[in-house]
């Protein structure tokens, strides 16, 4: 497969991702805020420095880029170009993403997860995803999740996949 757009429009798709108060996440903080939820946003001394913290909920809320965070989702690709740079990069995301969340947890933090994937494409149901989001926010559950439809491929890296593949040829 080709890639269809130039290094340049790629690197920029990409610090637009990356950014701090990229869209998904002014999209959860702006639904709940008209709920009448306040929060702060400043989480440099939480784990994993959360997107949303509200503290009265004794909760914080990630919104993850499906890209970013690795998601075995339909948003997520590997990325055709330096694959071990990827690999790497996206590896650690996911490695720093699991050991936030049981800090969190271990210190008493509720953590839900938002990812993009749920938030984005024809099929989304915000009214749905604010509603448990609410719902979660007022209970007392430690985790909560919301993703878009899980899909048939999986999300390890391609030559990981291959490496499996030659290895059971082996045994064979
Ligand atoms: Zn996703």
């Amino acid at each position: 497969m080709v890639d269809i757009v130039d290094q340049a429009t790629r690197s920029r798709m990409m610090s637009g991702i990356r950014g701090r108060n990229t869209k998904p996440e002014l999209l959860i903080r702006s639904l709940l805020h008209r709920r009448g939820f306040r929060f702060r946003l400043d989480a440099r001394d939480l784990a994993g420095r959360p997107d949303i913290v509200l503290p009265r909920y004794k909760a914080v809320i990630f919104v993850h880029g499906c890209f970013w965070h690795g998601h075995d989702c339909r948003l997520f690709k590997w990325p055709q170009t330096r694959p071990e740079f990827w690999r790497d990069k996206i590896g650690r995301n996911r490695c720093n993403d699991v050991k936030a969340r049981d800090a969190l947890l271990a210190s008493g933090w509720r953590v839900g997860t938002v990812w993009e994937c749920a938030l984005r494409g024809a099929g989304r149901d915000l009214d749905g995803v604010l509603q448990r989001l609410v719902e979660w926010l007022h209970g007392d559950a430690p985790q909560f999740e919301e993703r878009g439809d899980v899909v048939a491929h999986s999300a390890d890296p391609p030559d990981a996949a291959n490496a499996a593949q030659t290895s059971k040829t082996d045994d064979v």
